[in-house]
């Protein structure tokens, strides 16, 4: 069923091209306003910086656009993305050393930024009635009657207007879609952060071919120390070794709060000294084929649109626009992805596009994405570097930074050896369930109890912390789990 002529995305990037497969069924025309000249190729460009860095899509993202555009996974894996089984094909230093590998339920697929847009890019270019315009600014709202009524923007023949029955804000971070509604006349939206002053630096590397024999492994992963005491500040990094398509990888060291690494000499220097050698070694296998970037880009911002007493009629958000995270959950995309089927959802049983339509969308959206916000806080919150309205009180952070990390690290030794926690494990990991649920789940918490039970004997079933100055062990442990 039609429920307009005309929806207006204003952004074409992963909220936005996942906002257009979701609002094809539904118009007579669908457009998409992008500033950017868009690639034909996978290729970075300006609106999209963070496309340099790596880029992890969860299952529920994963799945979320394959409802979306049927056919996506598999016109990403044939563009050259890798479907892994992390638990076998990651070496992981987490606690002290190497985690064991062993076989798990969750495989993923891993590609850059840049090769999961330009897929979604062509899925969008086949639908009839989607209409990608770039080269086009978006500059303001107009509005009537406490609704939006259509678009202002400008392209390199001068300004336009267009009409437009739904409008959707998928301009990013930085949309100034708040900023119209307030000149408009609505009140600014409430606006949650937190900054945990996360940097990432990253570099590009082509794989050497064939690939040493020892690296039976295709992703590096270090975690930050658990380590209490004295130990260099590179010990705290988050450190990924990063496989993409056309035997590539994404070397990327992450920090909460300290100084990283902007030229190539101190970046190579300073991979040195991570807690493992293995990463630099690899590192000096590869041949570089970038410079390197760096963002501080990363706060957790959430406007809280829901809140509005009037929301406006015929504008919904999606991506960045309403909600980014801490990239190191990894949510950001499939958060998108998720709100996008949401919208499609609530297009199908919408009979019309009125102020009930806006405020059902924003109650539900609010649910999808206090499950990622409140995984990025559980963490967040413990970093004495955080700023923003989240940031808690002195003496809930220190219970939370002493209570957070040993939680994690205990559930991930649990995972190790319980099949069944494992599970509940990879689904708060990829969204789909909440924390909360996991820890309510009485064979979870019995997992985590006989687990510790067993480590306080020292009777654990799979072995850790294999040695982190050597290469990670390559024999697979898959049949010392439990159910
Ligand atoms: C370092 C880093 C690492 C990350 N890692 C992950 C990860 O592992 N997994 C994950 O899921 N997410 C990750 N993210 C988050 C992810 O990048 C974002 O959530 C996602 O790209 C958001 O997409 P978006 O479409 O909402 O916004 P954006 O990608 O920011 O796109 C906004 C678009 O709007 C366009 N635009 C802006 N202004 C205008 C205008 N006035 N007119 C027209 N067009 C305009 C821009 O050109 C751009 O195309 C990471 C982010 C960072 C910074």
């Amino acid at each position: 069923m039609r429920l307009g002529k005309t929806a207006v995305v204003l952004g074409g990037s992963a909220a936005g091209l996942c906002s257009a497969g979701a609002l094809a069924p539904y118009f007579d025309r669908v457009l998409v306003l992008e500033r950017d000249e868009l690639p034909a190729g996978a290729e970075h460009r300006r609106g999209v910086p963070q496309s340099k860095h790596p880029h992890f899509l969860l299952n529920s993202g994963r799945r979320a656009i394959g409802a979306l555009f049927d056919g996506f996974e598999a016109d990403l894996i044939a563009a050259g993305g890798l479907h892994l089984m992390p638990s076998m094909d990651a070496a992981y230093l987490d606690g002290a050393g190497w985690s064991a590998r062993k076989r798990s339920a969750m495989t993923m697929v891993y590609s850059s930024r840049i090769l999961i847009e330009r897929v979604l890019r062509d899925k969008v270019r086949e639908l009839a009635d989607v209409e990608i315009r770039e080269g086009t600014a978006v500059t303001g709202l107009t509005t009537r009657d406490g609704g939006i009524t259509g678009v202002a923007f400008t392209t390199s023949e001068g300004d336009e207007h267009i009409d437009a029955d739904l409008v959707v804000d998928a301009l990013g971070r930085g949309s100034s879609v708040s900023a119209w509604l307030a000149a408009a006349g609505w009140p600014e939206p409430e606006t949650r952060t937190l900054d945990a002053k996360v940097t990432y630096t990253s570099r590009w590397y082509e794989l050497p071919a064939p690939r040493p024999a020892t690296w039976w492994w295709r992703h590096l992963v270090i975690m930050p120390t658990p380590d209490k005491g004295e130990h260099p500040a590179e010990h705290e990094y988050l450190v990924n070794f990063f496989p993409v398509e056309g035997n590539r990888v994404i070397a990327c060291m992450g920090s909460w709060g300290l100084d990283m690494p902007r030229t190539t000499d101190a970046f190579v220097e300073t991979a040195r000294r991570v807690r493992t050698p293995m990463f630099a070694a690899a590192m000096d296998r590869c041949a570089p084929t970038s410079e390197v970037h760096l963002t501080r880009s990363t706060g957790n911002k959430w406007r809280r649109y829901d809140r509005l007493r009037t929301p406006p009629k015929g504008l919904v958000f999606v991506g960045d626009s309403i909600c980014a995270f801490n990239p190191f959950y990894a949510q950001g995309i499939s958060s998108a992805a998720g709100s996008a089927l949401l919208l499609r959802d609530h297009l199908a049983r919408a009979g019309r596009l009125d102020a009930k339509f806006s405020a059902k969308f924003l109650a539900a959206q609010r649910k999808l994405l206090a499950v990622p916000w409140s995984l990025a806080m559980a963490r967040d919150q413990g970093y004495a570097c955080a700023e923003g309205t989240e940031k808690p009180r002195e003496w809930k952070r220190r219970i939370l930074a002493a209570v957070s990390a040993p939680a994690f690290s205990l559930i991930v030794g649990a995972a190790r050896e319980d099949e069944v926690v494992d599970e509940h494990f990879a689904k708060v990991f990829n969204l789909d369930e909440s924390l909360g649920d996991m820890l309510r789940n009485p064979r979870v918490i019995a997992g985590l109890v006989r687990y510790r039970v067993r480590a306080a004997l020292g009777r654990h079933r799979v072995p850790f912390d294999f040695d982190a100055q050597a290469e990670p062990p390559a024999t697979d442990y898959s049949t010392a789990t439990a159910r």
